[in-house]
């Protein structure tokens, strides 16, 4: 979910342990990372393929385990993907640093050729047939040696144009949730720092909105995980939808959602996530192919002005703890972080 609380890490951690310990494995780090990822039950597929193997009662193996980890915690496919292809660049680009250096070598070499049978003329060794015949076929030479060198160069540069795309797909879907298609938790981490940047650069108020689906876990109890897949996109559309050019909304965790509101004070920020509030709430859920309405859904939000230069994990918890807030008070609300700058 949203970034651990120090208690909920703990909980989280003492969790993995028992787990560990309940099936008899290894206390080895990339064991501890995977029940870890469970108990913090962020990542729905880890926890269903687990799910479904005690379900099974398959015992968990460390060398299951360490697919596990492979597939939902350790690198991201994607990255190792963009790796090879940053190398294959690498290499084009020597290939073509290669030829250029071969060019300048011919070039040299018939600048070469030229001052020595220029001498030789001078000193009456080479008759003028003889200097013409000799610069015409280091010429020819050299004409061919070009022609080969800018077809290599042609191909090469189309080979690093379709690595460049290659990468810049790479690099997109890394950054992509692959349900909803938003801005994944990767690329949430990154812009939060940029945007906070430009915040404290141009002086203009930034503002954080967390959204979490309310009593998802029941859709999902009643209605299946499929439905609830269901949900969780409606609400990412209806974000995509409804938010500015210049909002960045993210699938933060599971059913929790996170907006940077670049140039917003928090009331204008406040406003909108009571807006989305009321939209989700007004409308009846459908189920897609069965057309069955499961009721309204409704989702808490909470929001929180960014402090210029107070560290970023304390903004993030302060619009979290502002979320808490909002469930604990009776949901299906928005509740703003009120706290001053420090100092
Ligand atoms: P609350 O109002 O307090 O937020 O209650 P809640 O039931 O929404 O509680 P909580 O946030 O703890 O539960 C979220 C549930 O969302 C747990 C998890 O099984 C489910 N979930 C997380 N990711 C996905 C997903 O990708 N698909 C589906 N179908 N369910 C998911
Ligand atoms: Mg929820
Ligand atoms: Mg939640």
């Amino acid at each position: 979910m949203r970034d651990p609380t120090a208690s909920a890490a703990n909980d989280w951690a003492e969790a993995a342990l028992g787990s560990i310990r309940a099936h008899a494995l290894a206390l080895t780090p990339r064991n501890f990372a995977v029940w870890y990822e469970y108990h913090r039950g962020c990542q729905p597929d880890l926890n269903r393929v687990i799910d479904i193997l005690l379900g099974n009662r398959i015992r968990l193996e460390d060398d299951k385990l360490a697919e596990i980890h492979a597939r939902f915690v350790g690198e991201p496919h994607g990255y190792l993907a963009l790796r090879g292809t940053a190398q294959r660049i690498q290499q084009t680009i020597s290939d073509v640093l290669a030829l250029l250096h071969e060019a300048g070598q011919d070039a040299n070499r018939f600048g070469l050729a030229v001052r020595s049978a220029s001498g030789q003329f001078a000193s009456k060794e080479l008759s003028i047939e003889g200097l013409i015949r000799g610069l015409l076929t280091e010429a020819r030479d050299m004409t061919v040696r070009a022609e080969q060198i800018e077809a290599e160069l042609a191909r090469n540069a189309e080979l690093l144009k379709t690595l460049q795309r290659r990468l810049d797909d790479t690099r997109r879907e890394a950054l992509t949730d692959g349900l909803t298609g938003l801005a994944n938790r990767r690329h949430f981490d990154e812009t939060i720092q940029a945007l906070a940047g430009q915040a404290m650069n141009d002086g203009m108020e930034l503002s954080l909105l967390f959204i979490d689906i309310d009593h998802f876990k029941d859709v999902n109890d009643q209605w299946g995980h499929l439905v609830g897949d269901q949900v969780i996109q409606l609400v990412a559309a209806t974000l995509r939808e409804r938010l500015r050019e210049r909002d960045f909304a993210a699938r933060y965790g599971g059913e929790e959602f996170a907006i940077l509101l670049p140039a917003t004070p928090l009331p204008e920020a406040a406003a909108i996530g009571d807006r989305l509030r009321e939209a989700f709430a007004r409308h009846r859920v459908v189920v897609r192919d069965s057309h069955q309405s499961i009721g309204t859904i409704t989702v808490s939000a909470g929001v929180a002005g960014y402090h210029p230069g107070e560290p970023l994990a304390e903004w993030v918890h302060r619009a979290d703890r502002a979320l808490y807030a909002a469930k604990q008070s009776g949901r299906n609300r928005v509740v703003r972080d009120e706290a001053a700058p420090a100092g």
